[in-house]
């Protein structure tokens, strides 16, 4: 089912949903039902999985010269996404990125998802390669979410690459785009931002999923924003709850989002990861249980590879 059929059939409630990501390349898929299993109990409607896309190493060889190299360190999206609709019987909806695909890989890739009953997709333009500062699209690809989202919808209509083709058949993919309460890290202004948010719903994109935001308020207020813009499609927020020390510099250094002071205040207090923990685990569940309040239609969780924190605020909030 498509993410905005499931948003219309739930009749008011909130729903959860959770995003993993595939297991570093090595790696058995277990690893991934292990975390989902706990989850399932909350009925998620739909069950999200990044894409990552190909990094550059440097290895040393024996005559002492570095040897770039281009490799995935975790792939296994779509196979990921197959496994989970098969072993769940839920909708697993894999994210598709601009960067490292030209316009035929795409095409491929959407093909492939069409056959193994994938009807949701996030369409996103992907980050930069690590050791590049900024993003550089493929010769034949896309340099913006916008031109993939474009892409999609037309296979929606039938149209495939090759116009020579006939009687082709239609894809039937709802499209979800990212959106940024925060504003995009590159975006001269939210506004300059949100213009080019309206530009996806044009092309096509049925619904927005937020990144991660730790106040409601930068989730009200973008809301607010967006809906006086013309923007109607459901904005979905992007809950991740704050876990060790380290990520009071990384996440805003990573995702460009602000902490609130109250919640630095009790990181800070906190003598362990352990206790960090739960003081993240606590801010979530306050911030589920406003956004709950307010009829927000799905609330989803950022699990990046653990899931027994998401299963302690679900279990107070759903
Ligand atoms: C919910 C969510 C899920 C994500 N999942 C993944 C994932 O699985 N894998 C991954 O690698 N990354 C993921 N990301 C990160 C994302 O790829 C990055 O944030 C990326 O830098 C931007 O992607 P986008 O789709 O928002 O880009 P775009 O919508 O293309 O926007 C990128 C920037 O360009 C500007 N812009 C857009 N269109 C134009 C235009 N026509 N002209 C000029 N400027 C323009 C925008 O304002 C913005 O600043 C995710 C992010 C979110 C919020």
């Amino acid at each position: 089912m498509k993410v905005t059929e499931h948003i219309a059939q739930a009749n008011g409630n909130t729903q959860f949903s959770f995003e993993i990501l595939p297991p570093l390349k090595g790696q058995h898929i277990k690893s991934i039902f292990d975390n989902i299993d706990p989850l399932m109990e909350f009925k998620p409607p739909f069950i999200d999985v990044t894409y990552h896309r190909e990094e550059y190493v440097y290895k040393e060889q024996a005559n002492g010269l570095l040897k770039r190299q281009v490799v995935k360190k975790r792939p296994g999206t779509v196979g990921i996404c197959a496994a989970i609709q098969n072993r769940y019987k839920v909708d697993a909806i894999p994210h598709i990125l601009c960067g490292g695909f030209t316009k035929e890989d795409t095409e491929n890739f959407l093909i492939d998802l069409d056959f193994l009953g994938i009807q949701n997709v996030v369409a996103l333009r992907g980050d930069a390669v690590k050791t590049e500062t900024y993003f550089t699209p493929e010769k034949d690809g896309h340099e913006y979410a916008e031109g993939l989202v474009k892409q999609i919808k037309a296979l929606n209509d039938g149209h495939y690459l090759d116009d020579e083709l006939l009687n082709t058949s239609k894809t039937n993919f709802c499209i979800g785009i990212a959106g940024y309460p925060e504003k995009h890290m590159e975006a001269p202004s939210l506004d300059s931002d949100i213009h080019f948010l309206k530009k996806k719903i044009k092309s096509g994109a049925e619904y927005i999923v937020t990144q991660m935001f730790f106040d409601n308020q930068k989730y009200f207020d973008f809301v607010e924003k967006c809906r006086k813009e013309g923007i109607s499609i459901p904005i979905i927020p992007g809950l991740k709850p704050i876990a060790t020390k380290k990520q009071l510099n990384l996440l805003p250094h990573r995702f460009h989002v602000d902490l609130p002071e109250a919640l630095i205040a009790e990181v800070i207090k906190c003598k362990d990861n352990a206790e960090v923990k739960q003081v993240g685990i606590e801010w979530c569940i306050q911030q589920s249980k406003e956004l709950q309040k307010a009829g927000i239609p799905v609330l989803h969780y950022y699990s990046m590879g653990k899931s027994d924190n998401i299963q302690t605020i679900a279990s107070q909030v759903f």
